[in-house]
């Protein structure tokens, strides 16, 4: 039998796409909460307060609004269950993740025989994949055509793409399913926690998902927000779903709502963690007492100052989130992407390459808000470039930099 020392892990710098990195007071939290089980009165007051916060960062009045125990990818199961075998999808791609999302969606529209055909990867009839190149957003008009077209029962939409850093048109893709009587479904992952959107201002959008990791701060593994709308929640209370844990409307019932309404603490459904519970419960504290819409601002103004100093040492953007830049190498480093990323992650500076093809490079900025983390992303990524043959002035850029950062602060409009 072997025996392992205790694992260590060391302190990094997150700087990716997500996870950022999480708040010392939501890490306080988690290891100050006592030893209570899943049903102890304060966790289920806890859960209740994380709903109705969630309800808050959300923007809405859905009853059904609270978290899924998991990643990002468990909140999406949720609220992707509730297509079943031979539906109608069409699903927009245009990067990694809405890739692996459209591929969740053709595991459950499959009939058994399409599933059969081909297990990993099936390719079921009544599912549409529109293409979009990586490094573009999804277009209302790209919606509005393949929705004419198609005519969908449901269609599907990743709000931020991280994979290629792209912004797609929430409000084309609401105003495409309205007219086309198609029920959207989004994934908010990314936005979430960033973007200042309201999902009621969105009707046609039945279900959203979002996850711990990114704009919601709180990855000692946690909860994906999920919201259905009361018409999602009546068509799953006809048709059902082929799953018990990610059923919407049993996994409610923990959070306290059955029936549509709020009851006083939840019944049974999984054995939640009460350490998880107050993580949330400070994250979603934390986030609500900034603001979403003050946050969204802070994200677009520091996005820029990094993407003005990557740009000063001759890397091209192209991207378009407020929580992430996505660039190009300049000529002479073409081809050394995934060697500078790794160097970097080597130093505990965690930078990512794209996850698909074009390879590019991804720097991130989730809770780093501050001059003070910014300069030190900019300062370690030219270092990194600089040793790999890039030909800049370091002190030039800092001090660009250093000016952006001592003019007054003018509210900044996320590029759409
Ligand atoms: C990160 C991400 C996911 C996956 O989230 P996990 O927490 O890794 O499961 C899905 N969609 C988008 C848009 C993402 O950015």
């Amino acid at each position: 039998m072997s025996h392992f020392p205790a694992l260590e892990i060391p302190d990094t710098l997150a700087a990716g796409p997500g996870p950022g990195n999480t708040d010392p007071r939501v890490l306080q939290r988690l290891c100050h909460t006592g030893v209570a089980d899943h049903m102890q009165a304060d966790v289920l007051r806890g859960m209740v307060e994380c709903k109705q916060m969630l309800r808050q960062v959300f923007g809405t009045d859905n009853a059904y609004t609270f978290g899924v125990g998991g990643t990002g990818f468990s909140g999406l199961d949720c609220a992707l269950s509730m297509i079943l075998p031979g539906d109608t999808v069409v699903a927009f791609v245009n990067g990694t993740f809405s890739g692996l999302d459209a591929l969740t969606i053709r595991m459950k529209a499959a009939t058994r025989e399409e599933l059969a055909a081909d297990p990993l990867d099936p390719q079921p009839a009544g599912v549409t994949v529109v293409q979009v190149p990586h490094g573009q957003s999804v277009s209302g008009e790209v919606v509005e055509a393949a929705l004419a077209e198609h005519r969908p029962m449901w269609a599907f939409l990743a709000h931020w793409e991280t994979g290629s850093g792209r912004i797609n048109d929430l409000q084309g893709f609401n105003d495409a399913c309205a007219k086309h009587g198609a029920m959207g479904i989004v994934d908010a992952v990314s936005s979430l926690g960033v973007a200042d959107f309201r999902i009621d201002d969105y009707p046609a959008v039945v279900a959203w998902a979002s996850c711990p990791q990114k704009g919601v701060l709180c990855l000692p593994l946690t909860y994906a927000p999920v919201s259905f709308s009361d018409q999602a929640i009546a068509l799953l209370g006809q048709r059902g779903c082929h799953t018990y844990v990610h059923h919407p409307i049993l996994e409610a019932r923990h959070w306290g709502i059955v029936n549509g309404q709020d009851v006083a603490a939840g019944t049974y459904h999984r054995t939640h963690s009460a350490y998880a519970v107050a993580a949330l419960h400070e994250a979603l504290r934390i986030l609500l007492a900034h603001g979403v819409a003050q946050k969204a601002a802070d994200y677009a103004y520091h996005e820029r100052a990094l993407r003005e100093a990557v740009t000063a040492m001759g890397c091209e953007v192209t991207s378009n989130m407020t929580s992430l830049v996505v660039l190009n190498l300049p000529a002479r480093l073409a081809g050394l992407e995934k060697a500078l990323v790794g160097a970097c992650r080597a130093e505990g500076f965690g930078i990512w390459p794209t996850l698909s093809e074009p390879v590019q490079v991804r720097i991130g900025i989730l809770n780093q808000l501050t001059q003070t983390a910014v300069t030190e992303i900019v300062s370690r990524f030219a270092d990194a470039m600089l040793q790999m043959g890039a030909a800049f002035d370091k002190p030039a850029v800092l001090d660009a930099l250093g000016q952006y950062y001592a003019l007054p602060e003018t509210p900044q409009a996320a590029v759409a």
